[in-house]
């Protein structure tokens, strides 16, 4: 029986696995992996695959393995393997068991020597390119190999020997010997291990061959017990090579191996080796740049990891290839922050404000609250002065039509606090805006002001009590929808994806802001403090999303 929980949607995917458990199927137990090479950071199409495979596996009772694919020691690093296992933890997720490709080298080479000895893989002398010469294309066939038909007791002697080390880097491989003629490509005598002098992030210098990924990814699945084993969709070819390769080593176990669609997602890339580029060639500044699609990125730009995974659910789960347009994800973040972040304000490009009848030396506390409709959170006290700083483009001399904000002789009120009335435009030699005299209506403090209306409301920071802060607003990083098919994805980057704006102040109580905070600056965005530039004497700021979509101001 299926325990799915009847409110999470169904997909074909869950459907199988609800069938599986109807039928008694692998006596009822659900086993699932999420297996990253560690040669980059996650991304969110990352993001994708853990919700699913952590998510069936806590729906079903059953357990799921966190697998590093490490047989490619040249780009992989224990860096790499903190930051995965840092990702999914944020994520939410706990491994049943922490596995790597790398604690079967034993096995999987006792298994070569199976397949050797059953006559099904032989050492090749071809060259790489030599190989792809004689594999054939989709139209014609590929070609045996001049050793394909060497003998077991030959075969055997030189992979042993390859393994002691006997041969130079690239003289021989290990091929399964399945069919040359076969349509389907994977099927033409796949390589599945190779001579290669590296040291490996584990197992240091034991081994000087390494097995392929198809020959190691069956051959692990199977080891730990796996029952489902979830891919994307490129690796639906590759399916008949994986059934093939634990048919012939009767393995005891024989997981099901099940492709769904990756997630593309609009005006970004999801590609480790093209987010290692944008990295390496310092296009953004490190894997944890909010601008990266990566998952540090999206936690240091203010993501949390519950709408990651209401955004892995909401996508749903296909077997056709789409784009996800962005405003997607935007709207999962939007909905958790518009309930849970606290509200603050921060005045990005400040323009002076002094109110001549306030009185001189005065500081008054105002109580406003964090959060509009959660009175649990509480209030906060918000100081009130003579001098005050509000958005320079609350300001209007010549207003465009239906313009709210404060103009010269209008009056607007000060969120939180009271109305006041423009009345004179201080200017430099130049002609530019230095600061704007007003006066204050002392009767409008939580109170509508006598006989007049007025509609607008500004957010304001008292100039002395208020401390200076950098805020960064993200654009996306590239100028066209799917830069993945670009002929050149670097030409499509976004020359002005990151705005630094340097001047900006903050309330007093942001000064005391933690980067697990996020906030909604009053009208400006959601935002947190940037976990790696902010210190005990500098506030950083990021944009973590605008307040809406396409959000223009008033
Ligand atoms: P990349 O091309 O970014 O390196 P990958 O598929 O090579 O991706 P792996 O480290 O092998 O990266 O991925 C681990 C798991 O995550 C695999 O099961 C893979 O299918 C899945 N995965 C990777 N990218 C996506 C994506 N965009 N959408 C869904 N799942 C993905
Ligand atoms: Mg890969």
């Amino acid at each position: 029986m299926s325990t799915n929980d009847n409110q999470l949607p169904s997909n074909f995917i869950r459907q199988i696995i609800a069938d599986d458990l109807s039928n008694n199927k692998n006596n009822g137990k659900v086993v699932t992996r999420f297996p990253p090479e560690p040669n980059g950071y996650l991304h969110i199409g990352h993001a994708k695959s853990i919700c699913l495979n952590f998510g069936i596996a806590i729906e079903n009772n059953g357990a799921c393995h966190l697998r590093f694919d490490d047989t490619n020691p040249e780009k992989e690093s224990i860096e790499y393997m903190e930051s995965i296992k840092r990702d999914v933890q944020w994520l939410g997720f706990k491994w049943n068991e922490l596995c790597h490709a790398s604690d079967y080298f034993e096995p999987l080479y006792r298994y070569a020597l199976q397949l050797i000895e059953q006559g099904q893989a032989y050492v090749d002398s071809l060259s790489a390119e030599q190989i792809r010469a004689y594999r054939g294309t989709l139209t014609e066939p590929g070609k045996a190999s001049p050793d394909r038909n060497r003998s077991v007791v030959e075969n055997l002697d030189l992979f042993k020997r390859m393994r002691a080390g006997e041969f130079a880097d690239g003289q021989y491989v290990l091929r399964a010997k399945i069919d040359m003629a076969s349509p389907n490509i994977n099927m033409r005598d796949p390589a599945i291990y190779r001579i290669r002098r590296v040291h490996h992030q584990r197992t240091g210098n034991d081994w000087c061959i390494y097995p392929m990924y198809d020959y190691t990814h069956c051959i692990s699945d199977a080891i730990e017990g796996i029952t489902h084993s979830l891919c994307t969709l490129e690796f639906e070819d590759h399916r008949p090579l994986y059934d093939w390769v634990l048919d012939q080593l009767h393995t005891p176990c024989h997981p099901q191996q099940i492709e769904f669609a990756r997630l593309q997602l609009e005006y970004t890339i999801v590609s480790k080796r093209k987010l290692n580029q944008l990295v390496t060639e310092k296009y953004v500044n490190g894997w944890d740049d909010p601008r990266m699609p990566t998952i540090a990125g999206l936690r240091r730009a203010g993501f949390t990891p519950k709408a990651l995974r209401d955004f892995c659910e909401r996508i749903g789960l296909t077997k056709q290839n789409s784009w996800i347009e962005m405003g997607v994800l935007e709207y999962c973040i939007r909905e958790d922050l518009n309930e849970n972040a606290w509200r603050a304000m921060a005045v990005l490009q400040p323009l002076r404000v002094v109110i001549s009848n306030y009185p001189e030396g005065q500081v008054e506390s105002l109580e406003i609250s964090n959060h509009p409709q959660r009175h649990e959170l509480g209030k906060r006290q918000v100081p009130f002065s003579k001098v005050i700083l509000i958005e320079q483009d609350d300001f209007a001399q010549i207003p465009p039509p239906k313009y709210k904000r404060l103009i010269v002789g209008g009056e607007v009120r000060l969120r939180g606090s009271y109305v006041i009335r423009c009345d004179e435009v201080i200017k430099d030699a130049d002609g530019n805006i230095i600061e704007l005299q007003c006066s204050y209506d002392p009767e409008t403090l939580g109170k509508n002001p006598e006989g007049r209306k007025v509609k607008g409301v500004i957010h304001w920071v008292s100039e002395q009590q208020s401390y200076p802060a950098e805020v960064r607003l993200y654009h996306r990083l590239f100028n066209v929808p799917q830069p993945d098919n670009e002929e050149n994805f670097l030409d499509a980057l976004n020359p002005d994806s990151l705005e630094v704006l340097t001047d900006c102040r903050v309330e007093a109580s942001l000064a005391k802001a933690n980067v697990e905070n996020r906030y909604q600056f009053e009208r400006t965005g959601y935002f947190c403090l940037d976990a790696v530039d902010s210190s005990d004497g500098k506030l950083v700021f990021n944009r973590t999303v605008t307040l809406r979509e396409g959000w223009v101001k008033d």
